[in-house]
């Protein structure tokens, strides 16, 4: 019989999925992705087979209102779909592990337990990925899951990239540089040898430019520094994240604007960044559409702060071989690309306009020193691989 791997991310108003497949020894195949939006204000279900082909697009009821309930909605599109088929588990997106766990790990009481302490770290994912392994768990009792890290692939970095130069009685418990978005960058590793070979062997910076957004600095594929750090805060500017700001800023809201430890956390993680700056909007897309001073300001400082960022990565790295971008901004603007590029010309980007506005790969003309690339990212696969690969070991040994 066929495997099937459910692969889940989880957010505060989204539920992501993809169904993949394993047929005899094969590899994971994409059989269908989706996601249910806007849970608690206005749910909107589509689906899409592995090809792309819809196949679903509906308005769903005001009945789904929270995560629990978007799962129960899912799960009955699932059953009606693939009724019959064997679940080999579910595999989750977590976007924190902590300095605990490295790797993937098959979630048990004691593993959510750790991972609930890291709530306050990502408030803005953790709780949400958490609630959804919780509800697997009471409705289908049976099925394994797996907890895929965003900070795991960092893991191994040199000790001073993962200083918070702080007392040392502060930092004992964990307080540490993570970096985040790993399983995306995972995945840009997986396929550099096969796109990129002589940029698998030497220095890359990975842009991975969303919602959320950071950098990462790889040598031979394997991370050396990131733009985030303990929490999903530092760095570059975000869609409502600031990225890196003085401290002193965030001891000033207490101190004079006596915010409360919330309203500062609301700042942080939903306030500022893109949407602060502009007062107009979070997406990329109306920012480059809008000729409003704060928007263009908006804009240009999330490229200076990329361009910024990239230099600073640059100088860990001794030196940069190629340049990547991936995500929905990275993925989709030639325009973003293209000014962070310009920016980055005195490392020696040398951009190819037209491969630029058609996404490449490769968006560099050929005599350019460093070499520049678009990649769209599948952080779904490599969670699916990761669950395969635990859960079959699993199997193996009962
Ligand atoms: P996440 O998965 O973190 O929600 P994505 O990687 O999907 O984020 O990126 C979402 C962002 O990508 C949106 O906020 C939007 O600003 C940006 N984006 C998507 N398409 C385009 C585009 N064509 N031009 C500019 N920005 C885009």
């Amino acid at each position: 019989m066929d495997d099937y791997t459910i692969v889940l991310n989880a957010g505060s108003s989204s539920l992501k999925f993809s169904i993949y497949v394993r047929r005899e020894a094969a590899a994971w195949r994409l059989e269908s992705r989706g996601q249910i939006e806007g849970i608690g204000t206005a749910p909107h279900f589509s689906a899409r087979d592995g090809a792309g082909g819809r196949l679903a697009e509906e308005r769903m009821d005001g009945s789904v209102r929270d995560g629990p309930s978007a799962l129960d909605a899912l799960a009955a599109w699932l059953r009606s779909r693939y009724s019959g088929a064997r679940v080999l588990g579910v595999g989750h997106r977590v976007v924190h592990g902590g300095a605990k766990y490295a790797a993937p790990t098959v979630v048990t009481p004691e593993v959510l337990a750790d991972l609930r302490t890291l709530i306050p770290l990502a408030p803005l994912h953790q709780p949400y990925n958490l609630a959804a392994i919780e509800a697997i768990a009471e409705r289908l009792p049976g099925v394994p899951q797996v907890a895929c890290f965003d900070t795991s692939f960092h893991r191994g970095q040199p000790a001073v990239a993962e200083v918070v130069p702080l007392p040392r009685e502060v930092c004992r418990d964990g307080v540490q540089r993570y970096g985040f978005h790993g399983l995306s960058y995972e995945y840009i590793a997986s396929v550099l040898p096969e796109m990129a070979p002589d940029l698998a062997r030497g220095r890359a910076i990975v842009a991975h430019l969303g919602s959320g957004a950071s950098l990462c600095a790889m040598k031979n594929r394997r991370s050396v520094d990131s733009s985030l750090g303990f929490t999903a805060l530092d760095g570059l500017c975000m869609g409502t994240r600031p990225g890196a700001v003085d401290p002193g800023v965030i001891l000033y809201l207490f101190q004079n604007l006596r915010l409360s430890a919330k309203d500062v956390e609301t700042i942080l993680y939903k306030k500022s960044g893109l949407l602060g700056i502009s007062g107009i909007s979070n997406d990329m897309r109306d920012l480059l559409g809008s000729t409003e001073p704060a928007a263009r300001l908006a804009v240009d400082y999330f490229v200076y702060r990329a361009a910024k960022e990239i230099g600073a990565l640059a100088a860990v790295l001794g030196g940069i071989d190629g340049l990547v971008f991936t995500a929905g901004i990275g993925e989709n603007s030639a325009e973003i690309r293209k000014r962070i590029c310009e920016a980055s010309a005195w490392l020696g980007i040398d951009l190819e306009h037209d491969a630029n506005e058609r996404k490449g790969p490769r968006i560099s003309r050929s005599g350019s020193r460093v070499s520049a690339w678009v990649i769209p990212t599948n952080e779904e696969l490599i969670i699916a691989r990761h669950t395969g690969m635990l859960l079959g070991l699993i199997e193996a040994r009962a």
